[in-house]
């Protein structure tokens, strides 16, 4: 059984003096809205407060929105993208907005151990974790403030007849505008708060569109850092302020936000659930069809093919799944391997299973951190146990692992095999460090199994034969593959899910134009 390091407490001292300051300001007084230009509290006065997820302590509070300050957020929000007088957001130009996006990476460099602090504190994650999605962070801004600049129209000869009342010598010419989509509400889950957030805020940004952010209840820490960053950096710019707000709240506020005719997208990224209530509201009767782009969940597989390179393969697919306590978009949790090397491969990976050390993410030992919540670990739990009950067996050790404040959000990597393929457990997101592992005999048929589910985000395959790598690339229904490889990301790989993975994309200038919109204009000239 994985080790539980000092109990899942963090060591003392640990939370660096950064860190503690924003924590104790915001116990004294909530972090609050962010919404025309100022900060403020919630209409009620609401306030919600946020924990450890490892002991269970009180980290801090912030400001809780309700769908009452949806409607003033939007209106300001739709009154700040439509000044057209000088200084207003509309009049910065392209490179202003470029240099704006820089300037923000540079500053979540700055503070990048404070924020990966709050981070680890907030959701639980490792800290060698959160320093990454700081970094990822920052470079999804860095990436996005060179696009910025390179977002150009075309210009064309039409091939209509020029229309009969032309003058003699007139004909048509027509040309492609990239307007900004207007007002975007970025909705955004708990796993990886900062991350998500930035890679919503900085293409939205960066294509000249106003965002209204709005993070998930459990993890707001590191959303309120960087709302207060971007207005350092746009009062630095003498850019308008009510280019961002933010609303710290529930999934009342996401839905208030998602039905406001105000607004003109809506970037998601959470459970299908959701998304599938978010379609349902823009498609509403009487509705505004706003745009969407749906990150949805996933229930990705790993396929191992027995000429791989096992000892990269192993603790490669291990990370794949197990990485963020599973907590990922696209972790690797239904993982198929070529008969001949199946026990093998079983017994490899059980083992790794076995000596992940868990802990507070404080913890420099700690591998893996617990679980976001008291109620997430309660569902992986039950998740694995209805599984074991309609016959999968667990190999090794795993499963829930007690901790010094009873909190409960700890849970060991856990393998198992014999799972049955169309029980929830191989079809349904687990969320959690969970894998199921299955044989196969050829690549029709792990195929057929890797396809078998209603979800496409993403897949792996482990080969060193490159024919058998490109049969699985394109057989799988997978937004993204990796060969050799799992979860790696970059602002420029384009991320997307295929069927109740979602809709659209993000990242790259495919992710960028999802903030676009083309005009034409054709003219007689
Ligand atoms: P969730 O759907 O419960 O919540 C996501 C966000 O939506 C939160 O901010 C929540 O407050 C808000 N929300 C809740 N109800 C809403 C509604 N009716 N309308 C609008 N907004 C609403 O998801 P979660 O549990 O926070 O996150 C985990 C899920 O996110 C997993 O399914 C995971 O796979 C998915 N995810 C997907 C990606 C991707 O890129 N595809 C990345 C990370 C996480």
């Amino acid at each position: 059984m994985s080790a539980l390091l000092d109990g899942g407490t963090a060591p003392a001292g640990a939370v660096s003096p950064a860190a503690r300051s924003v924590l104790d300001a915001w116990r004294e007084e909530p972090a609050g809205l962010f919404t025309a230009g100022e900060w403020g509290p919630a209409a009620t006065g609401g306030r919600r407060t946020t924990r450890d997820p490892a002991t269970g302590a009180v980290l801090a509070d912030v400001a809780d929105a309700g769908p009452e300050d949806v409607g003033p957020a939007v209106e300001e929000a739709r009154a700040v993208l439509e000044d057209r007088r000088p200084g207003s957001w509309w009049a910065a130009t392209p490179s202003a907005r470029g240099r704006l996006l820089w300037r923000v990476a540079d500053l979540l460099a700055e503070h990048a151990e404070e924020l990966a602090q709050l981070e680890v504190l907030d959701q639980g994650k490792t800290l060698a974790t959160a320093r990454g999605e700081v970094a990822g962070a920052a470079e999804q801004f860095r990436y996005f403030a060179g696009a910025a600049t390179k977002l150009t129209g075309t210009t064309f000869r039409p091939s209509s007849p020029v229309p009969t009342h032309a003058a003699p010598g007139a004909r048509l010419v027509a040309s492609t505008v990239l307007e900004p989509v207007g007002v975007v509400a970025a909705i955004t889950p708990w796993n990886s708060p900062l991350l998500m957030a930035a890679m919503k805020v900085a293409p939205a940004l960066a294509a000249g569109c106003v965002v209204v952010l709005k993070p998930a209840e459990d993890t707001p820490l590191t959303s309120v850092r960087l709302v207060q960053l971007l207005v350092r950096a746009l009062d630095e710019a003498g850019l308008p302020r009510g280019a961002v707000s933010l609303l710290t709240g529930g999934g009342a506020v996401g839905a208030a936000l998602a039905e406001h005719p105000g607004v003109d997208k809506v970037a998601f990224t959470g459970s299908t659930a959701t998304g599938r209530a978010i379609v349902r509201s823009a498609g509403r009767p009487g509705g505004h069809l706003p745009r969407l782009t749906l990150e949805l969940g996933g229930k990705s597989p790993a396929v191992v093919m027995a000429d791989a390179e096992m000892a990269s393969a192993v603790p490669g697919v291990a990370r794949g799944v197990f990485a963020n306590s599973g907590q990922v978009c696209v972790a690797g949790s239904r993982v198929y391997v070529e008969r001949r090397a199946h026990d093998a491969f079983v017994e490899a990976l059980a083992g790794v299973a076995a000596g992940t050390p868990l802990g507070h993410g404080l913890h420099p030992g700690a591998q893996l951190g617990p679980l976001a919540s008291p109620a997430h670990a309660a569902r992986v739990a039950q998740r694995v146990a209805d599984g074991v009950a309609a016959g999968a067996q667990v190999v090794g050790s795993g499963g829930p692992v007690a901790d010094a404040s009873g909190g409960g959000c700890f849970f060991a990597p856990t393998v198992l095999v014999g799972a049955d393929p169309t029980s929830p457990l191989v079809q349904e997101e687990v969320f959690g460090p969970v894998v199921v592992v299955a044989p196969f005999d050829d690549v029709e048929e792990v195929l057929a199994a890797a396809n078998d589910t209603d979800y496409g985000l993403a897949a792996s395959v482990w080969t060193t034969d490159l024919r058998t790598a490109q049969r699985v690339v394109d057989g799988v229904r997978a937004g993204t593959v990796w060969v050799n490889c799992h979860s790696v990301f970059s602002p420029e790989l384009v991320k997307g899910g295929r069927r109740t993975s979602g809709w659209g994309v993000e990242n790259g200038m495919e992710g960028l134009a999802g903030y676009l919109e083309a005009k034409t204009v054709c003219s007689l000239v």
